[in-house]
């Protein structure tokens, strides 16, 4: 059986075709420009595949509440031309039965699916890169709540020897407007990755993400945490975080996962494939409730 997958991203949509079991069989990329342009790429694309069903993980805020009027919609993003945009509307007429989430959410999916978080019954993904995404997987399903989980802006403390704080438009201290790739560069005037043997920049990063973490795992309790994005590609970061985050918990939970910080606190496992993996498994759900 074919599965279309559609990660919808503001830059690029990946569109890919898959197997039940998450195997790849073809992927390409279309550049997200306008609703009106990107969209009809995208379904001539999936048009002659044959495939069963199609599962999308976009960027958002989206509206994921199946009795909404506007469910399927991009809503306030920064992307202007996306802004109120109908998103699965535009790929109704492949005439498939479609399942829809967040972009982490989505790779939470994957790798709860297909990677380092089966069978767990909490476990969080996060994206450091350009935005912060936080998705949250509880008993194998994403959660949504109202909208869905937003949690790169959580509200954190600023560290004393922040030479610039935080860059959100809308909040003076989350973890996004923190710790994104854009706010080091911001802070240190150059591009991220050109900041590796810097200490002080990861040291700083460290403790941001390290606090948002203690904060997740106070409330939700998870199983496994796993951190993707660009940002992480400074492995130096792993270290880091554990130490800290098994210091701010200060002694005060004591379980099994804590006491193994280095398969507590992962990478993605999947090869960057944990997004699009988690889109096939968003279509393999979609056709199972269209029974
Ligand atoms: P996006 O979030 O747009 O999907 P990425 O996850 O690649 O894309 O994130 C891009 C951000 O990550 C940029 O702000 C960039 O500075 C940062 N980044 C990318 N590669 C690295 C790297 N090797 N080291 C540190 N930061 C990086
Ligand atoms: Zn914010």
């Amino acid at each position: 059986m074919l599965i279309g997958a559609l990660e919808a991203g503001g830059t690029k949509m990946v569109c890919a075709v898959g197997r039940e079991d998450g195997t790849i069989l073809e992927q390409m990329s279309i550049p997200t420009t306008t609703p009106e342009e990107t969209l009809p790429k995208i379904v001539s694309y999936f048009k002659d595949k044959e495939i069963q069903a199609l599962g999308v993980a976009a960027f958002g805020p989206v509206d994921l509440d199946p009795s909404s009027d506007t469910y399927g919609y991009i809503l306030n993003t920064p992307k202007l031309a996306w802004r109120n945009k109908d998103l699965l509307g535009g790929l109704k007429e492949l005439g498939v039965p479609m399942g829809l989430d967040t972009d982490v959410n989505g790779s939470c999916l994957g790798e709860m699916t297909y990677g380092c978080a089966k069978g767990l019954d909490s476990v969080i993904y996060l994206t450091i890169g350009t935005g912060i995404g936080v998705g949250v997987g509880i008993n194998g399903r994403p959660l949504h709540g109202m909208l869905h989980p937003e949690g790169g802006h959580i509200l954190l403390n600023i560290h004393r020897d922040d030479p610039k704080g935080c860059i959100c438009p809308n909040h003076a201290n989350c973890f996004e407007g923190l710790a994104c790739g854009p706010s080091i560069e911001a802070r240190w005037g150059r591009k991220a990755a050109e900041l590796a043997d810097r200490a002080e920049v990861w040291e700083l990063e460290s403790y941001y993400i390290a606090q948002a973490l203690t904060d997740f795992i106070m409330i939700l309790s998870p199983r496994r945490i796993i951190l993707g994005g660009g940002v992480m590609h400074q492995e130096q970061l792993f270290p880091l975080i554990r130490a800290k985050v098994k210091e701010m918990i200060g002694g005060y939970l004591d379980t099994r996962e804590l006491k193994d910080m280095d398969s507590y606190i992962v990478p993605a496992s999947l090869h960057d494939d944990q997004g699009i993996m988690g889109c096939i498994k968003l279509g393999l759900d979609a056709l199972e409730q269209a029974g």
